[in-house]
């Protein structure tokens, strides 16, 4: 395992994420290797994912097809047990933070549900107060890597769209304020660590299924510019994902999970990343090793 190049302590590494569980599917190992290293970690989550399909009886009636419409501040919950199972032990429990407090900006849902004119929608709120929202938390934290998605949104969600959109707006601002260059990274995934994944994947637990080719969103090889080696952190992070229990499952192997569709997913031992700013060439080689590399 490399350390930071900058001094453990200093390092501060802010991850922008739309919905309680996508922090822990997406890089829920980076958390836990930044935190055991020691690095100041703050996960921003922008929603509480309220239009969230619920697994399972138990909640389900939270859900806002339920009746209820709880389901966002059930999610706290999930989200708070997850980012305590990513911190080490004798450590205090990472917290979630939402942008512009709990509540404030809600799930859009998927795109084109009545859920995305909801006055509280994250796709109603103006691109300019989600900016100047996002600025001031990056100036606060000052962190030196900024992790956020893919200009896809992932998965085409609207709401991942918008942490993308929002975050490429903000960081050149934030850059000026503090006087100083972002490290800024999108969270994607690896088709060949995809493939290799699904691959090993010996017992489908019953109720699942394999995904179609080109089913799950993958990048190639040779887009990749940042690889995690988050191997001594798979237990934290599958821990994390059970934690989500009202949207993720995870197989008794502890090495696949599923969301309400039961499309099995591998759990990486690797996290990869495109890194945007300062942009890093297609293909250059090697791959960066830290998020912090070349930092000091
Ligand atoms: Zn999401």
């Amino acid at each position: 395992m490399t350390t930071p190049d900058i001094p453990t302590g200093d390092g501060r590494l802010l991850l922008l994420h739309a919905h309680p569980d996508d922090e822990s599917i997406m890089t829920g190992g980076t958390i836990a290797r930044y935190l055991a290293e020691g690095v100041d970690v703050r996960v921003l989550t922008f929603t509480l994912g309220e239009e969230g399909e619920v697994i399972g009886d138990e909640w389900a009636q939270l859900a806002a097809d339920g009746g209820a419409d709880q389901l966002g501040g059930y999610r706290i919950l999930e989200l708070t047990r997850a980012l305590a199972a990513l911190t080490p032990e004798g450590r205090e429990p990472l917290r979630p933070r939402f942008l512009g407090g709990a509540g404030r900006w809600r799930d859009s849902g998927m795109a084109g549900s009545a859920s995305a004119s909801h006055p509280r929608a994250l796709s109603m709120a103006s691109v300019d107060l989600l900016v100047d929202t996002l600025v001031a938390e990056i100036v606060e934290f000052a962190p030196q890597v900024i992790v956020t998605y893919d200009d896809a949104g992932t998965y085409g969600h609207p709401d991942h769209m918008l942490v993308h959109e929002t975050t490429v707006h903000a960081v050149p601002r934030a850059q000026e304020l503090l006087g100083r260059e972002l490290k800024v990274y999108e969270s994607v995934t690896e088709r060949s660590a995809l493939l290799a994944g699904l691959a090993a994947a010996e017992d489908i637990p019953s109720g699942w299924r394999m995904p179609e080719p080109g089913e799950l969103p993958g990048y190639p090889d040779d887009a990749i510019t940042t690889e995690i080696d988050v191997v001594a952190q798979r237990g934290r992070k599958a821990a994390a994902l059970a934690a989500h229990a009202t949207q993720v499952t995870v197989a008794g192997s502890g090495a696949q999970y599923a969301l309400s569709n039961n499309i099995l997913q591998p759990i990486f031992d690797h996290e990869h990343f495109i890194r945007i700013s300062p942009r890093r060439e297609v293909g250059e080689t090697p791959r960066e090793t830290d998020l912090f590399d070349g930092l000091t």
